[in-house]
């Protein structure tokens, strides 16, 4: 029998909206090795795109750590961490990243997404409150939707908002009377995905600590950036044991995949018996784990990386800023060239494409509508003549669609 009609044909009209808003994003396929230089749809271009900033992705320690484990262990866990998919790979690395971090314990999940829905559920519920910084990424957003308990956004990186906030759910509790909140947990990134810049952390501590809240940082673009040997930005604002819940990344700077946690022994175990993604699914394969143990020892061992990464990073922001363009509030290599309109962003990295540099253009939704850009992220793997290179591009393509003055 044949259907009448197609019960999801409404999708087709909405993507012929958003196409026709210049919001439709095409997938790129990359057919070369992630890189300073890779292949993209066909064509080789220096690439800007990845988050890949200490070049660890394709680096011959991780390779080989990789190999080894496959050679050893196979390719995959088999299970989920509390039936048979914990290996001892996993608890090997959590304790060295215990160690890499100053913490207690650490947990790890899947990615740095699982993370955050599977750590903010977990420790928040109907008595508490979260407080969140309105620029704090998806993952955090979905965490706190699927959490029980009500929460309040602070103007980005508002300090005197956040405390204002604080001071009063602190002295008034629970709005239905029923006493004070049993937690407030406060939950800012550490470096923001989008504009680059860094979370007032030292601010946000104190103002935590007068009304006795919880302070989590998620570090996914602060891990192997910040800090001494990229320990996080609880590291570089000197703040140990003043944090209390750091997630980190392990899909970034470090080359690989998968999230994690840091904090006390007591918060890794009650993730280990109630977080719904360590629970409900399939732990890492083993080479992913030893090749993250294998980063952790490389970013301990080859500091040139990261000193590498913030030299190119300052020389590429002071070039872009000389040659006119917006590059926002950037403090860190992810570098947003502002353009505003998503037609212009969308075309700007097209034809910065035609000339062989590779510039994602990042619309609505990712941020606000008259906000569409470029986002580049500056990695140690770029050489000097890479970068001059795109420099030219993004000078000679700038001046062509107007969005630098000639
Ligand atoms: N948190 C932040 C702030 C991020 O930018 C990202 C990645 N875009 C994540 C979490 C998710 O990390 P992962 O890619 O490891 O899932």
């Amino acid at each position: 029998m044949t259907r009448q009609r197609n019960p999801l044909a409404f999708i087709d009209a909405e993507l012929a909206d958003l196409k026709s808003k210049h919001l439709y994003r095409p997938l790129r396929v990359m057919s070369a090795a992630q890189g300073p230089v890779t292949v993209v749809d066909g064509h080789e271009v220096i690439s800007l795109s990845s988050n890949d900033y200490l070049g660890l992705t394709h680096h011959p320690r991780l390779r080989d750590a990789a190999l080894a484990a496959v050679a050893e262990f196979g390719v995959g866990s088999g299970a989920v961490r509390t039936i048979a998919g914990t290996m001892a790979e996993h608890e090997l690395l959590e304790a060295e990243l215990a160690v890499f971090k100053s913490a207690e314990a650490v947990l790890t999940f899947q990615s740095g997404f699982t993370a955050n829905t599977g750590v903010i559920p977990t420790i928040t519920g109907e008595a508490d409150l979260i407080v969140s910084d309105a620029l704090n990424h998806a993952s955090i957003i979905d965490g706190m939707r699927l959490s029980k308990a009500p929460r309040k956004v602070f103007p980005h990186k508002d300090v005197v908002a956040l405390r204002e906030i604080l001071r009063e759910a602190a002295e008034q509790g629970r709005p239905d009377g029923s006493g004070p909140y049993r937690l407030i947990l406060v939950v800012t990134d550490g470096v923001f995905s989008m504009d680059g810049d860094i979370a007032p952390l030292p601010g946000i501590v104190e103002a935590a600590e007068e009304v006795g809240a919880a302070v989590y940082v998620d570090d996914a673009h602060a891990s192997g950036v910040l800090g001494r040997n990229g320990r996080g930005s609880v590291d570089h604002f000197g703040l140990h044991g003043r944090v209390d819940v750091q997630v980190g990344t392990m899909s970034k700077a470090m080359g690989v995949l998968g999230g994690y946690v840091a904090g006390s022994q007591a918060l890794r175990d009650i993730l280990v018996q109630r977080a719904r993604p360590f629970l409900f699914s399939t732990s890492h394969p083993p080479a992913d784990a030893a090749a993250c143990r294998e980063a952790i020892r490389v970013m301990e061992d080859e500091p040139s990386r990261i000193e590498r990464l913030w030299a190119s990073t300052k020389r590429f922001k002071a070039e872009l800023t000389r040659l006119g363009f917006d590059t926002g509030r950037s403090e860190t290599p992810i570098t947003p060239i502002i353009v505003g309109d998503s037609e212009a962003a969308i075309r700007f990295s097209g034809r910065l494409f035609e000339e062989g540099v590779f510039a994602t253009s990042v619309v609505f939704p990712t941020v606000a509508l008259d906000q569409a850009r470029l986002r580049t992220i500056v990695t140690a793997a770029l050489t000097d003549e890479h970068l001059d290179r795109a420099l030219d591009a993004f000078a000679r393509v700038g001046n062509e669609l107007g969005i630098i003055a000639a």
